[in-house]
């Protein structure tokens, strides 16, 4: 069998990462050899994401880049094959425009992707886009080879799908009803992460705090982060995509109590008006999102809360921004991102009376982060002087980058480190200095536990 190289590149949000991680790791089982430069490969896979508009675009201008790469290549020198969310939105239209594409292939689906690349393609492009099912894929592809080194941190997909059908969001259009995995499959990967060097873990899903309902054996999300925190080894465990509907008080209690869970939660809440969240079908009130916050925020001082909001949603009026404004600068979010709402086409809001026009949007999303900036250039300051846990990723000898303990990848805040750092991994760092939520900092000889903040009066070690 020839060696078949392979260039896979994965767009979108962390789970279609884990989807594309999971994806090489079959093919790779396989004998496939992944390349870093599409030039090199003879296969190459746009693993795509049709969330929003801005998304869709930058899937399918890497769709075209890679036709452009297959035809100067020549007549059957290389495939092309196309999976992830727009594969599995718009599987028909992309078989009839792109006739280029070899097979499209739904959303993680390795087999299915294997079954492609080993068929021959004459005339229009194969394409196999299922329904998904309520079943989650076969876990054992999830489990991390022991005999590879893992990332320092690393996702974990703990379901897909959605059943919350808040109207303005494609997601339960293209990833379908809500299938958890069981608390076994998720346990055994994070074992085998950490056994393989992985130290922080990421827990995603849709919706995180719903993990478990749609199983009949009594899963909830507390009792799988309980189960999490029986592992040994010291590792930090980071919760994304809550949602204030389904987190419990169980689930804060167990994050308040735990030794792997860091003191920061992601609860996506895109809007905060009793008119807004009944238009979105958010499923809570103001007043309930409030009381969320407020239990997370005694039973873990000191926490990182980060949100989402969505504003020009049709409906949303001035007097809702201002409220919004206001909900926002009250709780002072640590970490928060805000978009303009995206009209998607299949979606409930879609069809909903009262746009409001695209600069009235961007004008409300510049106002609500400029709020943001400063409020959260203040609190950084006031780490300045203290020694917080963070992970650092990269670097050499005495300069290092990462985040710190109140800091998920790819959204959130910096750290740059200065002084002796042996290897990747957490560390304590003195924080010296704060530009915006960007810190930088100085590695000290202290052990901090990753919900403890020491100032440097603390006497070493007191944690
Ligand atoms: S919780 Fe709402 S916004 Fe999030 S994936 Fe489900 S339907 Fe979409």
């Amino acid at each position: 069998m020839p060696i078949r190289r392979v260039f896979l590149r994965t767009l979108g949000c962390p789970k279609n990462e884990v989807d594309g991680g999971v994806l090489a790791r079959h093919l790779a089982k396989m004998g496939f050899i992944f390349v870093n430069s599409p030039e090199q490969a003879d296969i190459e896979i746009v693993n795509t994401c049709g969330f929003i508009e801005p998304s869709k675009v930058e899937s399918l201008d890497a769709i075209w880049e890679a036709v452009e790469r297959k035809q100067a290549a020549g007549e059957g020198k290389r495939q092309l094959i196309v999976t992830g969310c727009l594969a599995q939105r718009y599987g028909q239209q992309l078989k009839n425009e792109i006739t280029e594409i070899d097979a499209i292939v739904g959303f993680d689906r390795p087999d299915l992707v294997l079954k492609a690349i080993d068929a021959s393609h004459t005339g229009a492009p194969a394409c196999w886009v299922e329904k998904p099912g309520r079943v989650y894929r076969d876990d054992a592809m999830s489990l991390w080879p022991a005999d590879q080194k893992a990332p320092l941190s690393a996702y974990v997909k703990v379901a897909d799908g959605c059943d919350n059908g808040c109207r303005y969001c494609a997601i339960p259009l293209i990833r379908g009803k809500l299938r958890s995995r069981s608390l076994t499959s998720i346990v055994g990967e994070i074992e085998s992460l950490v056994s393989a060097g992985t130290r922080e873990v990421i827990l995603v899903a849709q919706d995180t705090t719903s993990w478990g309902i749609d199983r009949a054996d009594g899963s909830d999300l507390a009792k799988l982060l309980g189960e999490i925190d029986r592992i040994p080894e010291e590792f930090w465990v980071r919760v994304m995509y809550a949602h204030p509907a389904f987190l419990t008080d169980q689930q804060i209690e167990v994050m308040a109590g735990s030794r792997h869970i860091v003191p920061y939660l992601d609860m996506p809440l895109q809007h905060a008006t009793d008119h807004m969240l009944r238009i979105m079908n958010r499923g809570v009130t103001r007043a309930q999102t409030q009381s969320r916050i407020d239990t997370l925020r005694r039973a873990r001082p000191g926490m990182a809360l980060r949100t989402t909001f969505i504003v020009g949603h049709p409906g949303e009026t001035e007097a809702d921004f201002e409220e919004l404004l206001a909900f926002a600068e009250e709780n002072t979010f640590e970490r928060m991102g805000v978009f303009t709402y995206s009209k998607e086409e299949g979606t409930p809001s879609a069809l909903l009376p009262g746009e409001v026009p695209v600069e009235l949007a961007l004008e409300r999303q510049a106002r609500l982060t400029e709020a943001f900036d400063q409020w959260s250039a203040d609190a950084s300051v006031d780490l300045i002087g203290k020694i917080i846990p963070c992970v650092l990723e990269s670097g050499s000898h005495d300069r290092w980058e990462g985040r710190s303990v109140y800091d998920a990848p790819e959204i959130d805040g910096q750290v740059t480190v200065m002084g002796i750092v042996d290897e990747p991994g957490i560390h304590p760092v003195l924080i010296e200095n704060a530009s915006g939520v960007d810190l930088t900092g100085r590695r000290v000889d202290y052990s901090v536990r990753p919900d403890r903040v020491a100032t440097i009066t603390e006497p070493r070690g007191a944690f």
